[in-house]
């Protein structure tokens, strides 16, 4: 509908003789709208993160202990690997609160499955099922947010299976399986229920992943749950050889565009950013900025002051040299 628009003032434009300045009007206002419509539905979904009720049900889900323990193990195996011995081994708190981090990544791949894109099996008897469409959400799958469902048949007993496609976190925390949509979801939940300031990072060419910010490293780290694989930002230019554009860090304070922390070849990236211009995307970025700090202070009476971190963001890459051994793509789209 909005490109049909488009195209109709494109016409009336020419006929006026005023094409070009009218055009670049217009793709600014157009381009805005798309980008605006895209990126406000997260909002609403990470500030559901902030809700100390859900954060609590969120913990609860995770053994603690036992993530805690191999947390120290793994600190006490580096401290080894450093000084020979574990003698006065005394971590600090950034490096426990690091080391818990990525053991709650770890144990978030064990726990969390993965939906096939083609055809998850059948519920009903496991067997191999084919596509049949897109449904309308029943009313039990209304009240989590369910952008869509997606209907498979079971070739063996023509049992149908639904994959509703949920975006709130805490009924993710039950359903436990998804995409790279539901994963970086609910994983980017469970840090922010364990405290670390944590963003969904929306990437345009098609996947999700996790941003924390690590008091140990001073800098903001990728984590991404789907891969079980962290602070290596430059998986997807390098190994999965993508054309980045866009990937904006979605979080109750705002929304932050985080490309460059994804890319060395900002240069060409920045050619293939054709969607709006460069000063109305920051301007649709502050908008929404605004709109999360609304929002934010809806689910929570007194909103938390978090301006750290930005300031930073340059040595995003400071630790990249670990790109010898991206793995390749485990999952697929989102
Ligand atoms: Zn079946």
């Amino acid at each position: 509908m909005e490109e049909r628009l488009r195209l109709h003032i494109y016409t009336v434009c020419g006929i006026l003789g005023r094409e070009e300045r009218l055009r670049l009007y217009i793709d600014r206002v157009c381009g805005s709208l798309g980008m605006e419509e895209r990126l406000r539905p997260y909002i609403d979904i990470v500030c559901k993160y902030e809700d100390p009720k859900a954060q609590e049900a969120a913990r609860k889900t995770v053994p603690v202990d036992e993530l805690e323990e191999k947390a120290l193990l793994s600190l006490a195996k580096e401290y080894k690997l450093k000084y020979g011995q574990v003698g006065n081994f005394e971590p600090s708190k950034s490096e426990t609160d690091h080391a818990f981090l990525i053991q709650l990544l770890y144990w978030f791949k064990r726990s969390f499955s993965w939906v096939n894109t083609n055809a998850p099996p059948c519920e009903g008897c496991g067997g191999e099922t084919e596509y049949k469409g897109h449904g309308t959400p029943l009313r039990a799958e209304l009240p989590y947010d369910c952008s869509g469902v997606e209907i498979y048949r079971c070739k063996r007993c023509s049992m149908e299976t639904r994959f509703p496609r949920y975006n709130d976190p805490v009924k993710l925390l039950e359903t436990r399986r998804g995409r790279c949509g539901e994963w970086a979801n609910c994983f980017t939940f469970y840090c922010r229920a364990f405290g670390y300031e944590a963003r969904q990072v929306v990437d345009f060419t098609g996947h999700v992943w996790t941003e924390c910010f690590s008091v140990l490293l001073g800098r903001w780290m990728h984590l991404d749950p789907c891969e079980r694989v962290y602070d290596e930002p430059l998986l997807y230019e390098e190994r999965w050889n993508k054309k980045l554009n866009y990937a904006f860090g979605i979080a109750k304070d705002g929304i932050y565009d985080v490309t460059k922390h994804y890319t060395k070849e900002w240069d060409e990236v920045l050619k293939r950013r054709n969607l709006i211009t460069e000063t109305s995307l920051s301007a649709v970025l502050a908008k929404l900025t605004e709109e999360c700090g609304r929002i934010t202070s809806q689910v929570l009476s007194a909103p938390e002051d978090c301006e750290k971190g930005e300031a930073i963001e340059r040595d995003f890459h400071a630790a990249d040299d670990a790109s010898e051994s991206l793995p390749g793509r485990q999952s697929g789209d989102k």
